[in-house]
């Protein structure tokens, strides 16, 4: 008895040839502005030693609390990850941090502004538009503390989504403090909340210890009625952390740039210092984030590197792909289309159409033929179906006088053109016809 075929995971997606559109669109509209804006790419391995995420994400995040994809055996052949075990990564900025330093980057040049695509893991439960595998771009921008640097990253993610078509889409802003400022505003919200506890959640009790910020990014509503009432972070800041801010803002609306302020914006990662943001869309649900990010001034040195100050974000792409279809975003048709088909007749002529299909390729013109032994018919057929607009069509009186017949399949014309000649003929008939319309099949 046949064998049920394997399934995919729960919680991973395929993403088949005609779903690339708006894929494409993201990726090649991301790539153009982040190199635009000065990063060049940086690819770094989906796996990592788990003490990179424990120590750079935070050990009292959702991520590394409940989440993390971790082989604890680590690589026992290679002794890596021995310990701790090999992780999956989570999120991106760690492992760019990591080799940035293995690299000895900021010994080159100090500055550094890096960008990545790829897919991230995360043990969740599956819904729309999260998945336990899922794909991030994010900038990394490493090696100053300028605000203007703050606002250039919320600058360049919001003509990223302008770019792409998105309209429906929201900047948040926060600032959650330094070193210095931050374990006195710690320790004012705890005092705050410590009279309120019963009426948290049971993650927020270990929260208001471990992390108290983490409070403020609860989503269940009794703690959200509790944190609502707390005083803005903003007004808790050091006087350095106030004019940063400020200036951070005053960038933004140089940039024209609509934001709104939201004196409890956390991150759900630790590592932030100063700026925090997110950009959430409309057009999703209640997990309506498209970008989130900020700075993050100690994570180098936490990762065991000098005292480097960095910004960065990382978007979503699915659910940067849900939002452009919520908004309806005109994208281009992925799905593969040649401008020829070739055609044989003959089971003799089938050698000499392959022949001709290589040459036309080498001279850049998107072709192909029949490979299934189908009739002359079925072929013209599958060429109407894929909307080529040129047919050549090879039998055994062509082969005869070592000729094609050409088939405009605009009006249906035929003529005969020398098989010599017929790659270059092409080429100029298809250059002369223009580029296809988008949507004509
Ligand atoms: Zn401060
Ligand atoms: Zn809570």
């Amino acid at each position: 008895m046949a064998q049920e075929p394997i399934k995919s995971i729960q919680g991973t997606e395929d993403l088949l040839p005609d779903q690339w559109g708006p894929w494409r669109t993201l990726y090649e509209t991301a790539r153009r502005l982040f190199e635009r804006y000065g990063y060049g790419e940086i690819c770094t391995p989906i796996f990592e030693d788990t003490r990179l995420f424990v120590k750079g994400t935070g050990e009292t995040t959702d991520i590394v609390e409940k989440e993390m994809y971790t082989i604890a055996s680590g690589d026992p052949s290679t002794g890596s990850g021995q310990g701790a075990g090999i992780t999956l990564r989570p999120e991106g900025t760690p492992g760019v941090i990591r080799s940035y330093l293995e690299h000895n980057l900021h010994k080159q040049d100090a500055f550094q502004k890096l960008y990545y695509i790829g897919p991230m893991f995360r043990h969740e439960r599956p819904q729309k538009g999260r998945l336990r595998q899922f794909h991030q771009l994010g900038v990394e921008a490493i090696g100053s503390d300028s605000a203007l640097l703050d606002a250039e990253t919320i600058i360049l993610a919001v003509q990223v989504f302008r770019e792409i078509g998105l309209r429906r889409f929201e900047v948040s802003v926060n600032s959650m403090g330094c070193r210095k400022c931050r374990p006195g505003i710690r320790s004012a919200l705890r005092e705050r909340l410590s009279g309120r506890v019963g009426e948290l959640c049971g993650d927020c009790h270990r929260r208001l210890e471990r992390n108290v910020f983490r409070v403020l990014d609860c989503k269940k509503e009794p703690c959200r009625a509790v944190t609502a009432g707390l005083p803005p972070v903003p007004d808790m800041l050091c006087a350095d952390c106030r004019t940063h801010y400020e200036q951070v803002k005053a960038a933004l609306r140089g940039a024209r740039v609509e934001f709104a302020e939201a004196p409890h914006l956390v991150r759900g990662l630790d590592y932030y210092t100063r700026t925090v943001f997110e950009i959430r869309h409309s057009g999703l649900g209640a997990r309506n984030e498209i970008c989130g990010g900020g700075r993050y001034d100690d994570l180098v040195e936490l990762l065991g590197g000098p005292s480097i100050p960095c910004v960065g974000f990382a978007m979503g792409a699915e659910a940067t792909i849900l939002a452009m279809e919520s908004e309806q975003v005109a994208v281009p048709d992925a799905a593969l289309r040649p401008d020829v088909y070739v055609v044989s007749f003959t089971e003799q002529a089938q050698a000499e159409c392959f022949a001709l299909l290589q040459e036309l390729r080498g001279v850049g013109v998107a072709a192909d033929m029949d490979f299934e032994g189908r009739s002359p018919k079925a072929q013209m057929r599958a060429a109407g179906k894929l909307g080529v607009r040129v047919c050549l069509l090879i039998g055994p009186d062509e082969l005869a006088r070592g000729e094609v017949t050409f088939r405009d399949m605009a009006d249906g014309r035929q003529r005969a053109v020398p098989r010599a000649s017929a790659a270059r003929e092409l080429q100029s008939f298809l250059k002369s016809a223009g580029p296809r319309e988008q949507g004509q099949s």
